[in-house]
Formats: C-alpha cells, structure tokens, sequence
C-alpha cells in the first residue's frame, strides 16, 4: 500500500480528504472521523452483514470515544438492498431529522445510496469500506435506479475514506473478485482514452492517467493469491480501486476507468433491468466486457488504415435521422433507446468531419497502434487473469447468449456519447467484417 501517493493524489481531489488503509484501521476511526468532522455528532449506516462485521464495532468505538451518536441504521439482510431511489429518499428524510454526519459501513450499494442521500441532505459523510469490490468508493457521483432505468446521479464523493484490511479481506471472494474485474477493466478504458486523445476528441488527463494507469500491472498480476485473503494483494487491488475512483473524483468524469468495458457492461445491466433478469455484480460484466474489447481490438489491429476508401466511406456515412431511426429500432427497452438516441445523436458527426477524422487516423495510426499495443493486454490473457480471480469469463455465466453478445458489438457504442474504439471501428466501417471474424469458426468467440 503507498499511502504517500495516495495522499498526494488526495491533493488534486475535491471531496475526499483522508483515506485511511491497513490491517486494524479499524482503531483510527474515531481519530480520522475528529481529523475531517471535529466534534461532530456521527450516524452509523450499515446492513446486518456489514453491521456484525464492522458497524456494530465501530459504533462501540465511537460512543466510547465519547462521541454524540444517533441510533445506528441498518438495512435488513432481505429483501436483498437495491441502489434504487426510494432508499435515497428514506434515507435522506431520516438524515434531516438530526444533525449527526453519515457514516456508511458497506461497499457499492450502501455507498451508492447514502452518497446521494447525504449530499441531498445538505450533509458531508465518511464512508468505512467492507469490500474490494469495485472503484466507486472515492468517486464522484452515486449509481441509482430511477424508474427501472440505472442513471449515474451528481454527487460528492466521501469526505473520509477508511478499510481494515482483515475485514476485507474477510469478505466473500465474489466481492473482492468483483473489484478485480473492475479494475482489470481499466486496461482496455486506458486503450480508448489512447485513441480518444490522440483524435482530438478527448485529452488524456495528465492528472489522472496515471493513478490509474502507471501500477496497474502491479496491482493486477496475481489474481491467484485473491483466494487466499493474501492481505497484499487484496491491499494492492483495494489501492488501485481507490485511484481509480480519486482519478474520477480529480477528472471529475469517470474517462479515467471506463471505456468501451463499461459500455458492455452498462448495455447487459440495463437489459437484464429491463427484462427482469437478476443483476449481476458490476466487475463480472466488466471483466467480459474487457475481454471483448479486447479481442476487437487484436482484429481492429490487423488492419490497414491506408486502404480505407474515405470516398465511399463519407457516401455511407449516415445522416442524424437514419442514426435515429437504427438506434431506436436496435433497443427493445423503450427508455434504453431513447436515452441510446440522445447519446447518439449528442456525438453525431457529418459525413465532412468523418471525412476530416478519418484523415487523422490514416494519419497518425501508426503512433496510435504502437501505443495500444503497448497499453493492450491479449484477450486471452484477459481471460486467464480473470478466471485465475475467481471471475466468470463465459458470457452464459452472466446471462448474456452469443447472439447478445455479437449484437452488443454495435448496441454498446450507442448508450453513450463517450468516444471508445466501438466508435472508431464504426467510422472506419470496420464493425462488421471484425465482429464477423470474432464469431466465424477459429475466432475468438467460437469457443463458446
Ligand atoms: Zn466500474
């Protein structure tokens, strides 16, 4: 764990002042609670999982320290806790009856729910991590349910930051696999930033890039030891998740940990939402998103820029309402593909600056390849390091049938206006000569 890099990303971030890790720090709650709220009365937030695990104890901790505290809040153990926005709003209405600053003692759910229904109450809070399970602990912003639709909602991250590492690594490994997923996935959203940057479409943050990106490597190389509770990894995959989310916090954009991974993941989420099927963790969806990111990749790759026939390319090229009409018609969920149009349309180009683009990638491929290929990992050892976590890395596990994934290829450029490689194999008119490589016999998916 470096916590000196830590502290100096903390610097550059807006919201988040102390992130305390380590073995015990369950003992300096009290002190880093004084450090950021002073004499502050403190409300416990937690469930019954993470009350028995950590809340009860720190709320011991925190009234014999002598501080005012409001009755703890705790979540029942069923029905099983939703980041949804009627819990955002209980919430929030409970917090205006007293003064006391939140403290949440849980990992994505929890988090999600009371950061936003602290920053509706007018209220900063600390946040007491249970799990390495995914980026969003130090992040800007809460992702809650509204009207059955997942929405990323405007908020503060914590104030104050604090994980023991025996409770971490205590968690269920599927929590802590779930993170590695995550993080894992930032692999393939630092190849779309790559390209994104280098077509002037959106710079690379010299702040962020490399909190998430220069120990990378490091923090991912032995997903073998997650099993074990091994305190270093999990202490390395924890730090990681934690940059990642100050990288955010510092970019104010999540640019710096999701790209094309996330579009994936983001497009299977809102159709199992949509369809009723049961949610699947975060960092599973990522975890095969990247890999099939990444072996578009290795196909995009093979290509050769100069034989691109812009002519016929820039007649091809779409207009708003052809675009329009696709992508309504390509979504089943009615609120998916209005919002999909929106996104669509808000990064719509005209067949003169495709033109103009596809100058740009003709002309500087050969330094974009090199750095991709220096930035990418192969597919396949995407895969190994993933199963190796303990995380799913066949599409059915999640859900998800070959014929979802193949269409997703084209369906996960469309919910978001973010640049990613999905864009650039579209422009390029690349789509689908790779993705019918990716599916024919001997290609990457046809193991499946
Ligand atoms: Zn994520």
């Amino acid at each position: 764990m470096d916590h000196e890099r830590i502290d100096a990303a903390l610097r550059e971030a807006s919201d988040t002042r102390r992130v305390v890790i380590g073995a015990g720090a369950l003992d300096a709650v009290e002190s880093t609670f004084a450090q950021c709220f002073e004499n502050a009365p403190v409300v416990v937030i937690a469930d019954e999982n993470t009350f028995a695990v950590a809340g009860q104890a720190i709320h011991e901790r925190l009234r014999a320290a002598g501080r005012a505290l409001e009755p703890a809040i705790v979540f029942p153990r069923t029905p099983t806790l939703y980041a949804d926005f009627e819990h955002v709003l209980a919430l929030e209405e409970r917090l205006r009856t007293f003064d006391a600053i939140p403290l949440v003692v849980g990992s994505g759910t929890l988090n999600d729910i009371t950061k936003l229904a602290a920053h509706r109450a007018g209220r900063q809070y600390m946040c007491v991590g249970t799990a390495a399970s995914m980026d969003g602990y130090t992040a800007f912003g809460a992702a809650i349910t509204k009207d059955g639709f997942k929405q990323t909602m405007a908020c503060p991250a914590p104030r104050a930051l604090l994980a023991d590492l025996d409770v971490l690594a205590g968690a269920p490994s599927q929590m802590n696999a779930t993170g590695y997923g995550d993080l894992l996935g930032k692999v393939t959203a630092g190849a779309d930033w790559i390209l994104a940057d280098a077509l002037e479409i959106e710079p690379i943050d010299p702040r962020a890039w490399p909190l998430v990106q220069d120990s990378l490597r490091d923090w991912t190389a032995r997903p073998d030891l997650l099993h074990d509770g091994a305190r270093q990894t999990i202490a390395h995959l924890f730090e990681g998740l934690i940059m990642a989310g100050v990288a955010m916090q510092i970019s104010a954009s999540s640019r710096p940990a999701s790209g094309s991974e996330h579009r994936f993941s983001h497009l299977w989420e809102m159709q199992a939402l949509g369809h009723g099927h049961p949610a699947i963790p975060h960092g599973f969806k990522v975890g095969i998103g990247s890999i099939a990111a990444a072996a578009l990749y290795e196909r995009l790759l093979t290509r050769d820029m100069r034989a691109l026939d812009l002519d016929a390319l820039c007649r091809a090229w779409p207009s708003r309402a052809e675009v329009e009409r696709r992508v309504r018609q390509g979504h089943d969920i009615p609120q998916l593909a209005e919002n999909a149009v929106a996104e669509s349309l808000d990064k719509y180009i005209t067949p003169k600056q495709l033109r103009a683009r596809l100058t740009l990638i003709q002309a500087r491929w050969p330094t974009i390849r090199a750095k991709l290929e220096a930035q990418l990992m192969p597919a396949d050892q995407l895969r190994e390091l993933l199963t190796s976590a303990g995380c799913p890395t066949d599409p059915a596990e999640i859900g998800i049938t070959i014929a979802q994934l193949r269409e997703s290829y084209w369906l996960a450029r469309t919910i978001r206006s973010r640049y990613t490689m999905l864009d650039l194999v579209n422009e390029t008119g690349l789509l689908d000569a790779c993705v019918a490589e990716l599916f024919a016999p001997g290609g990457y998916w046809a193991r499946y």
